[in-house]
């Protein structure tokens, strides 16, 4: 119906690398390689349409690579050379406050 506000998995801000690494997800805690992220498609409130990569793990609720998924290697950068980073500080690492307002531009 709402075609127009279709997300699209390759121009989203959390979409996995091209070249597959070795990720952990924050939720579940497992290790995978990044091609295993899933684009799920969930329709909100408004009916609006909404995809994110998604862990894989059944059950799971771990959303985007590089938000609640991670590179296990600390030293990762992708092909652009930056990576973003949300762990500047070690002790603010652990999980439960997954929700900290976003603010990436189209
Ligand atoms: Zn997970």
């Amino acid at each position: 119906m709402d075609e127009s506000r279709r997300r699209d998995p390759d121009d989203d801000p959390f979409r996995p690398p091209e070249v597959p690494i070795e990720v952990q997800c924050l939720h579940c805690g497992r290790d995978y390689d990044s091609y295993l992220i899933e684009w799920r498609e969930e329709v909100d409130a408004d009916g609006k349409a909404m995809g994110f990569w998604c862990c894989p793990t059944p059950g799971c609720d771990g959303k985007g690579f590089g938000f609640d998924i991670l590179p296990t290697d600390p030293e990762y950068r992708d092909e652009h050379g930056g990576w973003v980073d949300f762990e500047g500080d070690e002790e603010g690492n652990g999980e439960g406050n997954g929700e900290m307002g976003l603010e990436f531009e189209p």
